[in-house]
């Protein structure tokens, strides 16, 4: 059953990648809080959230064509380094935002330099793998007329405007 519109899930996760190495966790952070289907979090995901029970732990496998999308080598790209500012760090691991055509911004990160020449990536970090979420599902409640106006969570771990 997929989870119905306008219900604010909090749920604690960690996840894993195919190798079980940990990538991200909310141990000892606050759990995180959204508001269901605006896309704050993959949708295979969300889908699995909605078939739970509060207080429920589960396993899910995603597989990477259904969460961040498999590896593309066309958005790895090869550039100078004077296309930088002169003041920025090229350094392999380190993040920057382009902007692209559409007026929005692309995240990049360098994955290579030598000499004058450098590699960026605009793949997302998790793309090309697959990945495996331990969830808890802390709390379901409805959102609030005024949550389901902004689109996002009002509260404690939510926005605060
Ligand atoms: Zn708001």
């Amino acid at each position: 059953m997929p989870l119905e519109m306008n219900k604010v899930l909090t749920f604690n996760y960690s996840l894993k990648d195919e190798e079980g190495a940990v990538l991200e966790s909310t141990a000892n952070k606050e759990p995180l809080i959204f508001l269901s289907g605006t896309n704050q979090i993959l949708p295979k995901l969300e889908e699995a959230l909605g078939e739970m029970l509060i207080g429920g732990k589960r396993n899910i496998k995603i597989e990477a064509a259904e969460a961040y999308g498999k590896y593309d080598e066309k958005a790895v790209q090869n550039i100078k380094r004077n296309q930088f500012p002169p003041e920025a760090k090229v350094e392999v691991g380190v993040s920057y935002l382009a902007n692209s055509p559409d007026d929005g911004q692309m995240p990049f990160v360098i994955t290579g330099v030598k000499e004058q020449d450098v590699t960026i990536d605009f793949n997302h970090p998790l793309a090309g793998k697959d990945l495996e979420f331990d969830v808890e599902l802390v709390d379901i409640r409805d959102a609030t007329a005024e949550e389901i106006q902004h689109g996002h969570v009002h509260g404690p771990s939510g926005h605060h405007h």
